[in-house]
């Protein structure tokens, strides 16, 4: 009986300790994130206004970060900027329609190429967003269709399941 409660504890620790070390596939990494002390404040524009407070909202409701503007410029967590860029020679592989970077300890950014987001629909528009924002949040292209987080041109505008889980793996 005692030795049998030895196995079953050895399992549980084995298992508890294989999903902390796997749960948070899609994970940027520890640092690539623009999340600080639970928000991030964000500051400047884009010609997609609307768009942004949708995707604003759409993370928010996951309720654990909040994302917020900085009108007083006191922290920036997070510069959004249009920038243009006519892909070369008709390719479409940068800049795609934003882009995420920025240093790990410093302002990042979120670049929305308005060359190609000039020639999406809305929802289109509101997909790229919330995507580049999930990037901000430390969430990588995820590899399965039906989330914002996966790359490419779409017009799905509210969060999948593993865009979800992801989230909730990083930051609860
Ligand atoms: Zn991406």
């Amino acid at each position: 009986m005692k030795y049998n409660s030895i196995i079953i504890l050895t399992v549980l620790v084995l298992l508890l300790m294989s999903s902390v070390a796997s749960a948070c596939s899609y994970h940027l990494g520890p640092n690539e994130h623009a999340v600080k002390l639970k928000k991030i404040h964000w500051y400047g524009s884009t010609t997609y206004s609307n768009q942004w407070s949708a995707a604003v909202t759409t993370w928010n409701s996951m309720g654990t970060i909040t994302i917020k503007e900085d009108h007083l410029l006191s922290q920036k967590d997070l510069k959004i900027l249009d920038v243009y860029s006519p892909p070369p020679n008709g390719t479409t592989t940068w800049p795609s329609a934003g882009y995420s970077n920025g240093s790990n300890n410093g302002t990042r950014y979120i670049q929305i190429n308005t060359a190609i987001m000039s020639g999406y629909s809305s929802n289109e528009r509101t997909k790229g967003l919330v995507h580049e924002l999930g990037h901000a949040l430390g969430i990588n292209e995820i590899s399965i269709s039906g989330n914002i987080m996966n790359q490419g041109r779409s017009s799905q505008t509210t969060l999948g399941q593993k865009d979800k889980d992801v989230y909730r793996c990083i930051w609860g």
